[in-house]
């Protein structure tokens, strides 16, 4: 029977270091201790808040139900061919732990995507993506319990329906289901991607045919400390907004009075505008409201260094939207999700 800890303080469970109370927290280690935490919460009629290294949240309050903190261990080679093996891993483990468990195991796919905090379980929510490769490129499937039935339920890849940042998780299934495991399709033989202007810059003058998937990763976790603010030592959750996707008409007359507008292709109709950009030129960036900054290397990235209450954090994020909104028409959306 896992340990239900009542009124217990979640400050050192998010990344923005937000002081913030839950009535009720368990940590769980097994699929067994998680039908027990359901069960809790449904007699006690609890709201579940599903809980990994908790650096993609942002708790405007204290949270009055029960913090299920996933903590199951486990990687399993599952199968495997000639060309690929198939790994199963569970939620509860580091993400970054995966990266480097299958760098070490010779298994190739995840390197770009080194250095992102938090859980494998939560890696599929938002489809987590970092310098040209998403989970969905490296993902075979995944195991969740259906949280009102209590039935595991197997989603392929297709059956996630993966975006940017975005998955049925966030969508029509949003919490309805906990992940348990992912199971991840990885390479034998490495393929690289080096399509990402920042790595290819930093693999200069070294032979692409040379090039090695552990410095592939050596080079993305340099590139993300000098770029990215550690959350032990500034509190951050990444990445506030998500980059908007907008159609190509209003690029184009975006782009008229904003020549230097910053831009990625995305389809034949839509273009993706740099967050970080736009947050720049309304005059965001450096700027430090009642405590709370915007990052001065990266406008994207906000910053809680006094660890002050979620509603701060909030206010400064409302007002960046309201004035890119009023400099650019863009409607910018927050990539981490609001508690309670
Ligand atoms: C410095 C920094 C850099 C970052 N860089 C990137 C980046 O490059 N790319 C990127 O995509 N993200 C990035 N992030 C965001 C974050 O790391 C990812 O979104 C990560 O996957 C969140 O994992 P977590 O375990 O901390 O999730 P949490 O914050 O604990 O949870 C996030 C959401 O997922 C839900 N959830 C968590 N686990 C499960 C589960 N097992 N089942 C069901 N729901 C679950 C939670 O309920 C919550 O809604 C960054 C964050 C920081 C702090």
């Amino acid at each position: 029977m896992p340990l239900f800890l009542p009124h217990f303080n979640i400050q050192k469970f998010n990344t923005l270091a937000v002081p913030a109370m839950a009535n009720f927290f368990v940590s769980v280690q097994s699929d067994e201790d998680l039908r027990e935490a359901i069960a809790f919460s449904k007699t006690e009629k609890l709201p579940l808040l599903v809980l990994g290294g908790g650096s993609n949240i942002v708790l405007r309050d204290d949270f009055p139900g029960l913090v299920l903190h996933m903590k199951m261990r486990g990687m399993d080679l599952v199968e495997e061919n000639d060309e690929f093996v198939w790994l199963k891993v569970a939620a509860g483990e580091n993400w970054h732990g995966l990266v480097e468990h299958t760098l070490d195991n010779g298994f190739y796919g995840l390197e770009n995507l080194s250095l992102i905090p938090g859980s494998v379980g939560a890696a599929p929510i938002q489809n987590i993506g970092a310098y040209g490769v998403e989970l969905k490129d490296v993902f075979s499937e995944l195991n969740a319990l259906n949280i009102q039935s209590g039935l595991m339920v197997t989603f392929t890849n297709e059956s996630c329906q993966f975006g940017y940042r975005d998955s049925i998780f966030k969508q029509a299934l949003k919490d309805q289901y906990i992940i348990t495991s992912v199971t991840f399709k990885l390479r034998k033989m490495p393929r690289l991607n080096l399509e990402y202007p920042a790595l290819r810059a930093a693999m200069a003058g070294v032979p692409v045919e040379e090039v090695t998937p552990e410095q592939v990763s050596a080079a993305v976790v340099a590139i993300r400390q000098s770029k990215l603010p550690d959350p032990a030592q500034i509190p951050n959750v990444g990445s506030f907004f998500k980059n908007p996707i907008i159609p190509v008409a209003q690029f184009e007359k975006l782009q008229s009075v904003f020549p230097a507008l910053v831009s990625y292709p995305v389809d034949t109709s839509h273009v993706k505008l740099a967050a970080g950009w736009l947050i720049d030129q309304a005059g965001w960036r450096g700027r430090d409201v009642q405590g709370v900054k915007v990052h001065q290397d990266q406008a994207l990235v906000l910053t809680n260094p006094g660890k002050l209450e979620g509603k701060f954090i909030l206010e400064l994020a409302d007002s960046v939207v309201a004035s890119v909104w009023e400099k650019f028409g863009v409607e910018l959306e927050m990539e981490p999700r609001v508690y309670p």
